[in-house]
């Protein structure tokens, strides 16, 4: 057994152990020695707070009833409420939502949202299930979850197949059993319910100008360097806008079908409108096609993971020809890829740095919630610029000064948050 493999099976995380988990806790790990924290806290950041399972009954459209196993986990409260999304997907599990329920709270604390982290989801396929479908199940699970979510303890989010209109059903369903309405239970809701301007394009947006504020670093011209972005949805999908919009080439994007790539750059506009009429990027004309595994090892200068979980990993990482490796997705490198692009001088842009825009919107949307008062597009693009680019210099400054990586300057960062408030809390009672 390998260390990592230890502490999980360690029997008091057996029941959070999968492959997810263990890659948040061999990076918790990572973090540690430098990090201003002592054991007891550190064991207590090992776990998460709560972890929720529920099996959510849904009546199909033909009329039988389906079990759809669902989950919530909440890793820390110790900086206020904890805050994370709800994903529709067949691989959902406790583990999975309980690594990326740490992420979320190494996230918010290094951008000094005052929050704790959560995720949740349920294990189903959204894509064999109908809108009608889609909603029985988002109502159903959401009151599961009423003792466990609320403004001030936990706030959903969207996340993989979850959108505006499923955070609408969740806000619904929350304010009819609680009698009033509550926008301030989800944040990423349709800007008609109280959804902040801006928060559909921030995790993408944010993706672009934490790369900017990198190329500045680097020395690096923006404009010209040749990106590969995986993953065409929420994040990859608006990310790809961005640096086109910015005047970065982007060679290659991907989505569930596979991928394409052109050596002269994509036309985005295009490839949106085509989407929008077929579906997928499938037989998208006079570009190269290619599979997702093969469009991670295109050569470019970045290259954008913004699709799943384990992409680049100890067999693909001696093969990935980029530069710089930009993780929009959570976890999109495994322990060993992540050691690999090290040894091979290429520089890997965290995913809690780096996709972290979407909860900082979040952030930004509850707020205006709970003072019922409401922020320009402009006002809220500046101050994300400001949080992301203030996150980005404290992370960039730690790893020059311990002389660590990115990924463990931010978690490091994260964890002293947490850990200083912690301490200053104590143990209850
Ligand atoms: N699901 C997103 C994430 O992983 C957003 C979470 C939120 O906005 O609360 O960061």
């Amino acid at each position: 057994m390998t260390d990592v493999e230890e502490l999980v099976a360690d029997e008091g995380r057996l029941e959070w152990d999968t492959p997810l988990f263990r890659t948040a806790l061999a990076q918790f790990e990572q973090a540690i020695p430098y990090a201003d924290v002592n054991e007891s806290i550190a064991e207590r950041l090992r776990y998460p707070e709560r972890s929720v399972m529920v099996a959510v009954p849904v009546r199909r459209d033909e009329g039988h009833v389906e079990v759809f196993p669902a989950y919530r986990v909440q890793h820390s409260s110790v900086l206020g409420p904890t805050k994370g999304g709800i994903r529709y997907d067949p691989h959902v599990s406790l583990g999975e939502c309980a690594a990326l329920a740490v992420w979320m709270t190494w996230k918010c604390s290094l951008l000094r949202l005052p929050y704790g982290g959560a995720k949740g989801g349920v294990r189903c396929d959204p894509r064999a299930l109908s809108p009608a479908e889609l909603q029985r199940l988002t109502r159903r699970y959401t009151s599961e979850l009423m003792g466990v979510i609320g403004p001030q303890e936990d706030i959903p989010a969207p996340d993989m197949a979850t959108n505006e209109q499923t955070m609408a059903w969740i806000m619904d369903t929350y304010s009819m059993q609680v009698g009033y309405a509550v926008p301030e239970i989800v944040t990423g809701k349709p800007v008609a319910l109280g959804g902040s301007l801006f928060r559909h394009e921030a995790t993408g947006a944010g993706v672009v100008m934490v790369i900017e504020r990198a190329c500045q670093r680097l020395g690096w011209n923006f404009p010209g360097q040749r990106c590969v972005v995986q993953g065409f949805g929420n994040v990859g999908g608006i990310a790809a806008q961005e640096l086109a919009s910015k005047d970065a080439a982007v060679l290659g994007v991907s989505d569930i079908s596979g991928g394409i790539y052109s050596e002269a750059g994509l036309d985005l506009g295009a490839v949106r409108a085509w989407v929008a009429a077929h579906g997928t990027l499938e037989d998208y004309p006079d570009v190269q096609h290619v599979t997702n595994s093969e469009l991670l090892e295109l050569p470019c200068d970045i290259l954008v993971l913004a699709a799943l979980e384990g992409q680049v990993t100890g067999e693909n990482a001696p093969r990935i020809d980029a530069q710089l490796v930009v993780e929009g997705a959570n976890g999109p490198t495994t322990i060993e890829g992540d050691a690999i692009l090290a040894e091979r001088s290429i520089l890997v842009l965290p995913d809690v740095l780096t996709n972290a825009g979407g909860v900082t919107v979040s952030y930004f949307e509850w707020v205006q919630d709970l003072g019922r008062l409401f922020w320009t597009r402009d006002e809220i693009r500046a101050r994300l610029a400001e949080k992301l680019a203030d996150a980005f210099d404290r992370v960039w400054a730690l790893s020059e000064e311990k002389g660590i990586s990115l990924r463990q300057a931010a978690l490091v960062a994260g964890i002293n948050e947490v850990a200083g408030a912690l301490k200053a809390r104590g143990i209850y009672p």
